[in-house]
Formats: C-alpha cells, sequence, structure tokens
C-alpha cells in the first residue's frame, strides 16, 4: 500500500468509475453494440450497504459500514474480492466490480463481476475484532452471496484466515459445509494450490510476454515494484528468482532504490503481515520517486491513481504492468501509449487471482482436488492465450492494450444480457 501522494497535485479527474465507464463505453462502440449495452452495463445491477455493530476489546461499539457490488451476473454468478480498508468508498466499490467482470470475461471464466468493501482499518484492530467483522459481514450480506449467486475472495488487507471465518459463518448460517461460498481459503479448508501466489503468478507470466513483444531479457531486466503487499511481494521474489535485478520496492509508508539489485529475500523475511517493511530503514525515497526510477519494467501493485497526467511523462521504464486495480488513469495511459510504453491493463495484468479463485471453486463443487503442477499449467495456458488475444487485438485494431482488454473483456456479458433479453 502506498500513500496516495499525487492525488491532490493533479487537475485531472481521478474518478475510477468514471474513467472505466469512459473505457467501456469506447469499447462497446468498437464492437458496435447499442447505447442500452452500455446503460446496462455502466454500473452494478446491484450494490447493498450494510451497517456492522461490533463490540470492540475495549468494551466499546463501533459501526462500520461495508458494501457488496453485484455487477453483472449474466454469464453466470459474480464474483470478486472483499477488502478491508479505510478509503473504502460505495464508488470504488462499484468501479471494481466492474473491473472483475472484465476480468472474467479476459480469462473466459463462466462469472460476472463483484465486489465488496469494509471501511476500517485492519493494522489498527485485534484478531478478535476482525473475526467478529468478518463474520459480521456475511451474517449482513448473505441473502444475495452464495456458491452459486456471488462468490467472495480476498483482496487488500483480507488473506486466507479471513477467508476461513467467513466460509464458517456461511456455513453455520446455511447449516451445511459450504466451501464454494468463498475462495482463497487456506488449503485445510478447500483452499487450492497455488491461490495464494496466484496474482502475482499471473503478473510474472504478463511480464514475461511483454518482455518478449519489446525483445527484453528478463535475465538482468531492472524491475520496479510499487507495494510490498500479496501482489508486490509474491512478483518481488518470482522475478528475482527468474534472474531480474529488483532495483526498487516500496510500501505505505516510502520506498527502497539500490540500482545493484534489492536483497529481496530479506525484505520478505522482514515484512509484516501489511507487507511493511521500508520503516526498518534509513535511506528511504518517495514513493513518486520510485515510480520515476531508472528501470525497464515497472510494476505498480499498489492502489488507484498512482501513474498519472503529472508524472507519466516521467516513466522511465519500457513495460508498465498493472499488479493493482486502477493505478494508471486514462490521461496517463494515453501517454505512456504516445510514448510507445508497452502497458499491461490491471484487467488483464492481475486476473491470475480470480482464475486460480475458480479453479478452487471447481475443485470444491467436485470434491475433488488438483495438485500444484496441475493449477500452475491450467493458469500458465490461460493467461497466455489471454495475453495474445488482448495483446493481438491491439495490434489488428491499433489500439492500446487498455482499451483492446475492455473489448474482449466485455464482449461475453454483453453477448449473454443480449441472449437472456435484458437489452
Ligand atoms: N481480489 C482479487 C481481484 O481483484 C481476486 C478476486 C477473486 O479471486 O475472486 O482480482
Amino acid at each position: 500500500m502506498v500513500a496516495n501522494e499525487n492525488s491532490e497535485q493533479t487537475n485531472e479527474k481521478l474518478d475510477v468509475l468514471e474513467s472505466t465507464r469512459t473505457v467501456i463505453s469506447q469499447a462497446l462502440e468498437k464492437l458496435g453494440y447499442p447505447e442500452e449495452v452500455f446503460e446496462l452495463l455502466k454500473d452494478p445491477m446491484r450494490l447493498l450497504t450494510v451497517r456492522i455493530p461490533i463490540r470492540m476489546d475495549d468494551g466499546s461499539i463501533k459501526i462500520f459500514t461495508g458494501y457488496r457490488a453485484q455487477h453483472n451476473d449474466s454469464v453466470g454468478p459474480t464474483k470478486g474480492g472483499v477488502r478491508f480498508h479505510p478509503n473504502v468508498t460505495e464508488t470504488e466499490v462499484k468501479a471494481l466490480s466492474i473491473w472483475m467482470s472484465l476480468k472474467a470475461g479476459i480469462v473466459d471464466l463462466p462469472y460476472g463481476g463483484g465486489k465488496g468493501g469494509i471501511i476500517c482499518d485492519p493494522r489498527e484492530m485485534s484478531f478478535r475484532e476482525l473475526e467478529k467483522l468478518s463474520r459480521g459481514y456475511v451474517r449482513a450480506i448473505s441473502q444475495i452471496v452464495g456458491p452459486t449467486k456471488d462468490i467472495p475472495a480476498p483482496d487488500v488487507f483480507t488473506n486466507s484466515q479471513i477467508m476461513a471465518w467467513m466460509m464458517d459463518e456461511y456455513s453455520r448460517l446455511r447449516e451445511f459445509d459450504s466451501p464454494g461460498f468463498i475462495t482463497g481459503k487456506p488449503l485445510v479448508l478447500g483452499g487450492s494450490h497455488g491461490r495464494e501466489s496466484a496474482t502475482a503468478k499471473g503478473v510474472t507470466i504478463c511480464i514475461r510476454e511483454a518482455a518478449k513483444r519489446k525483445n527484453i531479457d528478463i535475465k538482468g531486466a531492472r524491475v520496479v515494484v510499487q507495494g510490498f503487499g500479496n501482489a508486490g511481494s509474491f512478483l518481488a521474489k518470482f522475478m528475482h528468482d527468474a534472474g531480474a535485478k529488483i532495483v526498487g520496492i516500496s510500501d505505505a509508508y516510502g520506498a527502497l532504490h539500490d540500482p545493484e539489485g534489492l536483497d529481496i529475500d530479506y525484505l520478505l523475511d522482514r515484512r509484516d503481515s501489511f507487507g511493511t517493511v521500508t520503516k526498518l530503514f534509513k535511506n528511504t525515497i518517495s514513493n513518486q520517486g520510485l515510480l520515476e526510477l531508472d528501470c525497464d519494467i515497472l510494476v505498480p501493485a499498489a492502489i488507484e491513481n498512482q501513474i498519472t497526467e503529472q508524472n507519466a511523462s516521467k516513466v522511465k521504464a519500457s513495460i508498465v504492468v498493472e499488479a493493482a486495480n486502477g493505478p494508471t488513469t486514462l490521461k496517463a495511459t494515453e501517454i505512456l501509449t504516445n510514448r510507445d510504453i508497452l502497458l499491461v491493463p490491471d484487467v488483464l495484468a492481475s486476473s491470475g487471482g480470480v482464475t486460480v479463485s475458480y479453479f478452487e471453486w471447481v475443485q470444491n463443487n467436485q470434491g475433488y482436488y488438483w495438485t500444484e503442477e496441475e493449477v500452475e499449467k491450467r493458469l500458465e495456458d490461460v493467461l497466455v492465450n489471454s495475453f495474445e488475444n488482448v495483446y493481438n487485438t491491439s495490434k489488428n485494431r491499433k489500439i492500446n492494450m487498455r482499451l483492446s482488454a475492455y473489448m474482449v473483456g466485455v464482449r461475453k456479458m454483453a453477448e449473454a444480457s443480449r441472449f437472456r433479453g435484458w437489452v
């Protein structure tokens, strides 16, 4: 996680929902769909706001606000993570649910998009408080979720322990074991091999595919990773193991830079469960400085609106791969594209997580579990094909990869919504 330092200095509109709508509308137009399809897809079909009262450890009562958005279930049940973060807003959750629909479309899963969030700061809550909040959230949304309705998963600051509490609460409510209600569970509760590192694995595959197109050798390539959470930390490790030099990493409090390459194993060892590590060092640089470092590959793996109109012209990488949701604004996308920087968009690059979540759900439904090798092989196939599909569409249509990813991602749900007679 990183501080959103640049949001105040820019005049650019940073509303993630507005930007998403803009690109969806362009994608639908290129695909030849009429206006009513856009009207349907520009907002989630359902949004539930809940208030969850929790007795805190000190005896006081705190009321937390949470959301669950379900974008479009024409293709299948909706699916997507739940984030616990102080900056969660209704608008953000809506946009995130639309992005989940696009991801499912790009990797061709039988899902629509959903997303949830609770306004809270888990860094300041005890284990017991977090458990109560997780269970309270499930009770509050239980009517609209379920293995064939809407399947939650981890997202920012939520993990397999939180998924376990949520699964347990849902199973108790329904009075039968329901592992398929949620993904990202611990292995012993029906989790899948490879789920924890799946987002980073998917990003790694996208980096490799993008590097091939740009004739960059991963061995010795200089990589900067913004964010040291689930995606960022696994990714730094995978890239390091593949022979790349990680010259910069960051967390919410600052960034580290070493042109000779950082000692990633040491940093992973010292990071806390929220991905904080830079506090241990004196010589830190700012997150802004990090994004402008000399490197070949830049991976924003933190939060939204990091590469903007203000700093896009200072990015030195030849490839930007979005591991986070929404890190690059539309203006910045345009600037990077004009500078011939290959931008692999979030809805493609970060789709490894939901892909392995789908594998987990399939295994839960079958009651038959796969080996780690099987999961890895299937993820590899899905991501390589999806990358190729989006890349080729962008080349054939002479458009950037964000727009081509939206075209690929929106097509199936637009088609399904029409077949169902909704539009
Ligand atoms: N939260 C992750 C995402 O944004 C994963 C969602 C899932 O596994 O369903 O893609």
